[in-house]
């Protein structure tokens, strides 16, 4: 029913080998300008301040969740039965769109602006872009169908949780690749093994019991990948600056440079973004805008752009370390004005959260005996991860040279 390529289409992926295309709808979302965009957005927000070469996208993270979804419905026995074509076909374009619609430095970007990027991919799937006009001339009704796999709203719960479980193609892609690209070897784990292991009952994505000890792995390696990448606190400090000059910006309302506030309206507004004003806003579009601020006649933009270009970054201590109020003091004794210099977050990540009446995305495993258990109750280590305490984190950032 769906146009496929001449012959089958190949990418060169480090993670994956070969990312396949054999459909002509997935292969125009590919080259179509939404898509290609992601190109111009780094997976990492502010990590690569860190791990020097963590600098690859989210065109290839979402590339690599795509080819990981095509593996599951083409290969893992009892799904492969149980989704018909356009079922599959709709689920492998969830996977390839689930991230379009993100915005630079994303964490920065979202919680300055109140928006989501859910939102935005949402509606550039559905409000008449380009994507939604290739998704429809390739099947009518395809555009609803996608975005509400993302949304979690679609009739087949199982294809919701391809993309995003605690067991998803999201996922296993973002650790695998962001492990290769950090260059953190207790990142990786067997997804060959997983795959191989996973099976459908009740509707619902399951592992077999021999599939346990990859999943622990798994559960493992993402856990060590949040202390380690996502929640190391330079990053956060990058990220916190980000969102100081964002605010600042916004506060502001306009720059003063025309062509800049072109490209930096989605920040600078408090209307309601327009897909157009959000397409301009990518990393390489703030980069741009930076340089240009670090000759900013206000102080405060003008010293974040700089600190910002220059990676001059913010210190950081834990929150209740007793010199906060002291090294608040001088701050302010310095002229620093606390709401963009002095920042404040916290973190935390549960391993794996087990199944309550609120939660049912968890993992089960399918028992020797064909019973169904929940992950918790059929790993040791899982077991003991989440009956240890929680672990979480609080920071605070600032300049330095305010002590
Ligand atoms: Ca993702």
């Amino acid at each position: 029913m769906f146009e496929k390529t001449n012959e089958v289409k190949v990418l060169r992926d480090p993670i994956h080998g070969y990312i396949h295309v054999e459909y002509m709808v997935i292969w125009d979302v590919i080259n179509s300008s939404w898509f290609q965009r992601l190109r111009r957005i780094r997976q990492l927000g502010g990590a690569y301040m860190v791990y020097h070469c963590a600098e690859h996208t989210r065109f290839a993270h979402s590339l690599g969740v795509y080819e990981i979804v095509r593996r599951m419905v083409n290969e893992i026995e009892g799904l492969k039965e149980s989704l018909n074509e356009r079922e599959k076909m709709v689920v492998m374009l969830a996977g390839l769109l689930h991230d379009v619609g993100h915005g630079p430095f994303s964490h920065a970007f979202e919680s300055v602006t109140n928006t989501s990027h859910e939102v935005f991919t949402c509606r550039i799937i559905e409000e008449d872009t380009e994507i939604t006009k290739i998704l429809e001339n390739a099947a009518e009704g395809l555009s609803k169908e996608v975005a509400d796999v993302i949304r979690h709203t679609s009739e087949n719960p199982l294809m919701s949780q391809l993309i995003s479980s605690q067991l998803d193609a999201d996922r296993m892609d973002y650790l695998l690749r962001d492990a290769y690209f950090t260059g953190t070897k207790y990142g990786e784990f067997d997804i060959e093994r997983i795959l191989r292991t996973l099976r459908v009952q009740e509707g619902r994505l399951v592992v077999k019991q021999s599939g346990v000890y990859a999943v622990e792995n798994y559960i493992m390696a993402r856990y060590h990948m949040y202390w380690q990448i996502y929640y190391h606190p330079v990053a956060r400090s990058y990220e916190f600056m980000l969102h100081a000059i964002f605010r600042r910006l916004k506060d502001l309302g306009e720059t003063g440079y025309p062509a800049v506030d072109a490209l930096l309206q989605p920040i600078l507004t408090r209307k309601k973004i327009s897909l157009s004003s959000y397409f301009k806003l990518d990393e390489n579009t703030c980069s741009y805008a930076f340089e240009v601020l670090t000759e900013h006649e206000d102080p405060v933009v003008k010293d974040l752009a700089q600190r910002i270009r220059d990676r001059n970054l913010f210190e950081y201590a834990d929150r209740d370390d007793p010199q906060n109020t002291l090294r608040r003091k001088e701050l302010r004794k310095n002229g620093y004005d606390l709401k963009y210099y002095w920042g404040m977050d916290s973190v935390q990540q549960n391993p794996y959260i087990p199944y309550t009446d609120e939660s049912s995305e968890t993992i089960s495993v399918q028992m020797k005996n064909g019973t169904l258990r929940d992950l918790s109750n059929a790993s040791n280590i899982v077991y003991s991860l989440i009956h240890g305490p929680t672990l979480d984190d609080e920071k605070v950032f600032f300049p330095c040279g305010s002590e």
